[in-house]
């Protein structure tokens, strides 16, 4: 930690002439008491990064240009639309995040405990798994896929990537119909690097695919992070892979908006939906391609996401400090796990508030869970609150998670992609005869369901629901759920697969 080490070498390492300038400085620093040194060390550490984040970034992600034609963002994207239709448009919260707690997080050196106003790093959580972990990495011991980019590499490695498509049951079908998915979006993209759910607005479609979500048109933040996230789970990034030229611009459409908002990647009618959806996709695009500038993007949009938590229950909703929703958790969770995958900050307090919030709207031990409370239980936000639960640490071996990923199991794929797009990550991490069954039914649903010819080759709309933003989302929503449906063989690891390997290991 710099705020002990540094007084510790002005006090003793430094032993001048008292008489001379740097003798005086020294015996000055000998009288000042170590918390005082700490925050002058703090601060400038923060005028440091003040100059790092006011440089203008380089190369070819284009921040600055694209933000100025980056229209704002409106409504969220996967609401429980059905069950809440009195709650859009937004109330209005008041920005919460600081720039320099952002900058703080963003140097490691700084970023202990003690800086971020956090309780003690060694927060003591019976759900969290692997005690080889370090304290201050709660997320990164949770499940088997602990910290690097350890639950993306089966992205990222060809061969790995092939057997793992065999031995989940996917097969030559899924990963062409991946690629064809991953086509439609490139020819949707729009001129400034971003996609719009609006596909009439598209110059290259212009109306030509139906169910385009122009009542989202707004949400360009939720677009953009939803085309991107199948490129990035079939391996693909502005530095790796067939596109590498449209992902730079995307990338950079996101990030030039974390960095305009200083971490807010959503306009002033967006929600928080949408920011969890880029804090995944900055966070993956930099544990994926490494590249440095994404590192400050990607840790401020987490940080918007940690300041932006409901204080007292522990939960994220539509705006900053909302009492939480299952729904909006699950992506905030996702975002924060994407984080430690990607080893930027995650505040343990964060996730123990969160785990917090998951407990009060759980029922039947865990088993099932409610939208805002425990008396609404449903099978999409059961899914969303059960993969939770596997990422935050339950072993596989759980009555409540067997429960209810049995009921899961039996209820079967739905027309609800939503539901799906969960439950089919469940299933598939606790594997077995019930996720064989289910990718049965799963995978050919799809497989069935995409547009083969035409202008739509490639996406999806026919035979879903509606429901849970589908309906007001359109076709690019439902493509990008069914695509990362479909890649769900790689795109992460399975938990309890990995759990096995590394418990083998320690005997
Ligand atoms: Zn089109």
């Amino acid at each position: 930690m710099a705020g002990q080490t540094i007084p510790s070498t002005g006090a003793a390492g430094v032993r001048g002439d008292p008489g001379s300038a740097r003798g005086l400085a020294a015996g000055l620093l000998r009288q000042v008491p170590a918390w005082a040194v700490s925050m002058l060390v703090h601060v400038i550490i923060l005028l440091a990064m003040a100059l790092i984040v006011s440089e203008p970034p380089k190369a070819d992600l284009r921040p600055k240009m694209i933000v100025s034609n980056a229209p704002e963002s409106a409504e969220d994207i996967g609401d429980l639309a059905d069950e809440m239709p009195d709650q859009l448009p937004m109330e209005e919260v008041t920005d919460p995040v600081v720039v320099p707690d952002a900058a703080v997080e963003n140097v490691q050196v700084v970023a202990d405990a003690e800086d971020l106003s956090a309780p003690a790093v060694a927060v003591e959580l019976s759900d969290f798994g692997s005690e080889l972990v370090q304290p201050s990495d709660l997320l990164a011991g949770v499940g088997g896929i602990a910290g690097q980019a350890g639950g993306l590499g089966g992205r990222t490695d060809p061969k790995m990537r092939q057997q793992l498509v065999l031995a989940g049951g996917g097969n030559a079908q899924t990963e062409a119909a991946v690629e064809a998915a991953l086509k439609w979006f490139i020819s949707h993209q729009m001129p400034d690097g971003g996609w719009s759910f609006d596909l009439a607005a598209c110059p290259s479609c212009q109306g030509q695919c139906s169910h385009s979500g122009k009542s989202r048109a707004k949400d360009r933040c939720g677009a953009t992070a939803l085309a991107l996230l199948p490129f990035l789970g079939r391996g693909y990034t502005h530095r790796e892979g067939p596109y590498k030229k449209q992902l730079d611009a995307g990338i950079a459409f996101l990030a030039g908006m974390s960095l305009k908002g200083e971490g807010k990647c959503y306009g002033e009618d967006g929600t928080l939906y949408s920011q969890g959806l880029a804090g995944i996709v900055l966070s993956e695009s930099y544990a994926m391609s490494k590249d440095p500038r994404l590192q400050l993007p990607a840790q401020l949009a987490l940080n918007f996401i940690m300041t932006a938590q409901d204080p007292v229950g522990g939960g994220w909703r539509y705006s900053p400090k909302q009492p939480g929703d299952t729904s909006a958790v699950g992506w905030q969770l996702m975002a924060l796990k994407s984080g430690d995958m990607a080893n930027l900050r995650v505040n343990p307090l964060t996730v123990k508030k969160a785990v917090a919030f998951l407990d009060s709207v759980q029922s039947d031990d865990g088993a099932a869970y409610g939208y805002t409370d425990k008396s609404t239980p449903g099978p999409a936000r059961n899914a969303v609150g059960l993969l939770c639960r596997m990422y935050l640490g339950w072993k596989k071996n759980n009555p409540a998670l067997q429960r209810g990923v049995a009921n899961l199991a039996k209820a079967g794929p739905s027309k609800d992609l939503y539901h799906d797009y969960y439950a089919t990550q469940v299933l598939h991490h606790l594997e077995g005869d019930a996720w064989t069954a289910w990718n049965t039914r799963m995978r050919d649903l799809l497989l069935n369901t995409q547009a083969k010819r035409g202008h739509e080759a490639g996406s999806w709309y026919d035979g879903v629901d509606g429901g849970h933003g589908a309906d007001a989302a359109g076709r690019l929503y439902c493509t990008a759920l069914s695509a990362m449906i479909l890649e769900v063989y790689y795109r992460h690891l399975p938990i309890y697969g990995q759990q096995s390997v590394e418990e083998d290991f320690r005997e």
